[in-house]
């Protein structure tokens, strides 16, 4: 029987993150119905507090989707790619080849940018394969390696030459500033559950108005008709019955964004940046290192640390959970090599991470 409240739980994996208190308590809030005006006023601040997230143009589309990260990702491959398009995707991780496998069966042509694991993409790379390209994708934040890719650099290169940039934000936006505009990215997403430490089952989207331009040319319906842009639109807008949003997930959303804005997007880069270091020298010793070589390259809001000689992953992190602390390991070639340990939202508190180094003192020092 799941019995426990779990209140004490120190969760330190790279998502879902703890949900923030005003987040939790907002779920507390009555039930309203997802056509009450109330609610449509509620989703006019949410719409304009990501635009702030976002960096976008000051009129442009943001909205929730009923679904997690992945939704906000299928639904950009979904309305902005069609049938026999070259689409170039940058595939350095998993949530890369997780963008290319989406493209594809929405019937694109994928040509794949890779770079060896730990490792960024170049730009250069990018640059390279530009040619008869309709969209570039690519992941901000690789969260299967802890790699930053670098999406001013490559936005740089697409910019200007009508081809859409797709940037997946998940590990990024709202924990940092994002600049949409000012960069030229025209589709970004991320998860509820990652840097807002809101629940999971929200998908945050921000479109520019040439991505919406590239829509409306589109010869085909979008095949996703629950996330169709124009569906989405008619709700968010016009305020039109599309399908029924999760009141009590936007309620949270609400709480857990105005309580990022507040702190303000510098100030939590600058909080992950100096908890990162902390956390580095003090692991330093029990034999943990950066898995990431390149500075430049490391993704502040995951930390990727390769694992001591010697040590055993599964039984580390079985004693750790026996204490109540979650930490995630390796995906597929990293597993058993490395640790990813969670910087976004909740997560990057240094009470948490104290926890775990007291843990880990006990275990290997
Ligand atoms: N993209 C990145 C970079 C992620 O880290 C994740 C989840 O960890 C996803 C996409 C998919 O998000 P979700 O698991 O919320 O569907």
């Amino acid at each position: 029987m799941f019995e426990d409240t779990h209140d004490h739980h120190v969760l330190l994996t790279p998502g879902p993150t703890p949900i923030h208190p005003r987040a939790q308590q907002a779920l507390m809030r009555g039930m309203l119905g997802h056509m009450d005006p109330e609610v449509f006023a509620l989703n006019r601040e949410i719409q304009a507090d990501l635009r702030v997230m976002y960096g976008t143009e000051p009129e442009a589309f943001t909205a929730l989707l009923a679904g997690t990260g992945s939704l906000g990702m299928e639904a950009g491959f979904a309305n902005l790619v069609e049938k026999g398009d070259e689409i170039l995707v940058c595939a350095n991780g998993s949530f890369g080849r997780r963008m290319a496998e989406m493209a594809a069966r929405y019937g694109a042509h994928v040509r794949l940018v890779t770079a060896p694991l730990g490792e960024a993409i170049k730009p250069e790379d990018v640059a390279a394969h530009l040619d008869g390209v309709a969209m570039v994708a690519v992941v901000h934040g690789e969260t299967s390696t802890g790699v930053l890719n670098p999406v001013p650099e490559i936005a740089r290169l697409v910019r200007g030459s009508g081809v859409l940039l797709t940037v997946d934000a998940v590990t990024t936006a709202g924990m940092e500033p994002f600049h949409m505009q000012d960069w030229g990215v025209d589709y970004a997403y991320t998860g509820a559950q990652k840097c807002l430490s809101a629940p999971p089952g929200l998908a945050p989207i921000a479109i520019s108005e040439r991505a919406f331009a590239r829509y409306a040319a589109r010869r085909t319906p979008t095949p996703l008709w629950y996330c169709d842009f124009e569906g989405l639109r008619d709700y968010w807008v016009e305020h039109t019955y599309h399908h029924t949003i999760p009141v009590n997930l936007h309620y949270a959303f609400h709480a857990a964004l105005q309580a990022a804005l507040e702190e303000g997007l510098d100030a939590r880069k600058l909080r992950v940046q100096q908890l990162g270091q902390v956390i580095t020298r003090t692991l330093a010793p029990l034999g943990f290192s950066h898995y990431v070589r390149r500075p430049e390259d490391r993704l502040p809001t995951v930390l990727a640390l390769r694992l001591p000689t010697g040590m055993d992953d599964s039984a580390v992190r079985l004693a750790l959970r026996a204490r109540e602390i979650s930490v995630t390991g390796g995906l597929g070639p990293t597993a058993g090599v490395i640790w990813r340990l969670g910087l976004m939202g909740e997560a990057a508190r240094p009470a948490p991470y104290r926890a775990l180094m007291v843990a880990l003192q006990d275990l290997l020092g």
